[in-house]
C-alpha cells in the first residue's frame, strides 16, 4: 500500500500530525500496532491538559482525539511495523510478512515503554504480582498491600491511583526526594495509605504462585528489608520505541531521535513527534505540538520534494 505520508504510531502525536495532514488533504495513512491512544490510553485521570477544566479519563481523552481526527477524514489501519529503509522514492516499511507500505514522507510518532529493571523475580512474576501498567491491574489489589518503584511523575502519580484499591501503598524510591512535579507529590504526602520508603532500592521479588514479598536495600547503609506485598509496579523511565528505525535516524545514547525544531530528523523526508524524541518535557500537550508541527513540516517537504 502507498501514501504520501505514512504517521507511525497513534497516541497524541501520531493523532495530531493526522488531523493537521488529512486537513491539510494530503494523502495520508497513521499507522498503529494496538489500538489507538498510546500511553495517554493508559493513563487513569489527566487533569493539566489545557481546554479540560474537570480531570478526564485518559482513554476517553485518546478516544476524542481520535474521533477528531477521524472527522478529517484520516485513515488509521493496525500493522506492526518491524523496519523501515530508504528507496529512491522515499520509503519502504516492513512487518513480519515482507514490505506492507510505501510512503514519500514519514512521520514516527511510536512513544515510549516502561523501562523493566529485571531484577530477581520480576520477569518471572510478570503478570502475577508484578506490572508496568496501574490502569490496566489496579482493581485486581484491592485491599492487598502493593509496591510502586520510583518518583517521577509516573510512579508517584499511579501510586496516588493505586491508594484506591490497596490497602496499602509502598512507594519506594532511590532517593530522599522525588522527582515528580510538586502537584502530584502533594497528592502522594496527603494519602493516609501512602508510605514512602526513601533510598531505598527493590532487590528482589519472592512469591510463590503469584507475588508475596519485595526485598528493597537501603542505599545508604545496605540494609534489606522484607515488605509482604501482592504487587510490584515498575515506573522507572520510559524508552523510546525506535526497533523499527534505530539505525535510519540519529538519535541520542539512549535511543530518543533528535529533531530540529521543525521536527525535521537526520533524514530528510522523515520526522519525529512525541515522547519518542529528544526533548525536556514529555506531556499531552507538547506531544500535541510536535504532531502539528511534524504534519506541517511533512506538508512542505512534499511540497518541495
Ligand atoms: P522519569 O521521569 O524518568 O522517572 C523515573 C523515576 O524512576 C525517577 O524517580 C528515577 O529516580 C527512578 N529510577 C530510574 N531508574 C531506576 C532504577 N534502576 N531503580 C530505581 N529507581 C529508578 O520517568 P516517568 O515518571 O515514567 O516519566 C516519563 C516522562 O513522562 C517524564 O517526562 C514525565 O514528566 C512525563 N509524565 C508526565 C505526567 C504528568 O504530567 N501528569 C505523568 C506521567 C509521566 P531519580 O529521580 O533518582 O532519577
Amino acid at each position: 500500500m502507498q501514501a504520501d505520508l505514512i504517521i507511525l504510531g497513534g497516541g497524541p502525536a501520531g493523532l495530531t500530525a493526522g488531523l493537521y495532514a488529512s486537513r491539510a488533504r494530503i494523502n495520508v495513512i497513521l499507522l498503529e500496532k494496538g489500538l489507538p491512544g498510546g500511553q495517554l490510553a493508559a493513563t487513569e485521570l489527566v487533569d493539566n491538559y489545557p481546554g479540560q477544566p474537570e480531570p478526564i479519563l485518559g482513554f476517553e481523552l485518546a478516544q476524542k482525539m481520535e474521533s477528531q481526527a477521524r472527522r478529517f477524514g484520516l485513515e488509521i489501519q493496525t500493522a506492526d511495523i518491524v523496519s523501515i529503509s530508504r528507496t529512491d522514492a522515499g520509503f519502504d516499511l516492513k512487518n513480519e510478512e515482507g514490505t506492507a507500505y510505501s510512503c514519500r514522507a514519514l512521520i514516527v510518532a511510536t512513544g515510549a515503554n516502561p523501562i523493566k529493571p529485571g531484577i530477581p523475580g520480576e520477569l518471572q512474576f510478570a503478570g502475577r504480582g508484578v506490572s508496568y501498567c496501574a490502569v490496566c491491574d489496579g482493581p485486581f489489589f484491592r485491599d492487598v498491600e502493593v509496591a510502586v518503584i520510583g518518583g517521577g511523575d509516573s510512579a508517584v502519580e499511579e501510586a496516588v491511583y493505586l491508594a484506591r484499591f490497596a490497602s496499602k501503598v509502598h512507594l519506594v524510591h532511590r532517593r530522599d526526594k522525588l522527582r515528580a512535579v510538586k502537584e502530584i507529590q502533594e497528592k502522594a504526602f496527603a494519602e493516609p495509605k501512602m508510605v514512602i520508603h526513601w533510598n531505598s532500592v527493590p532487590e528482589e521479588i519472592i512469591g510463590e504462585f503469584d507475588v508475596k514479598t519485595l526485598r528493597i536495600r537501603s542505599t545508604l547503609d545496605g540494609s534489606i528489608s522484607e515488605l509482604q506485598v501482592g504487587g510490584v509496579f515498575f515506573y522507572v523511565g520510559i524508552k523510546p520505541t525506535n526497533e523499527a528505525f534505530n539505525g535510519l535516524v540519529n538519535a541520542d545514547e539512549r535511543g530518543f531521535v533528535l529533531t530540529d525544531e521543525n521536527m525535521a530528523t537526520s533524514v530528510p523526508g522523515v520526522f519525529a513527534a512525541g515522547d519518542v524524541r529528544v526533548k525536556v518535557l514529555r506531556q499531552i500537550s507538547t506531544a500535541v505540538g510536535d504532531g502539528a508541527i511534524a504534519a506541517y513540516s511533512a506538508q512542505h517537504y512534499l511540497e518541495s520534494a
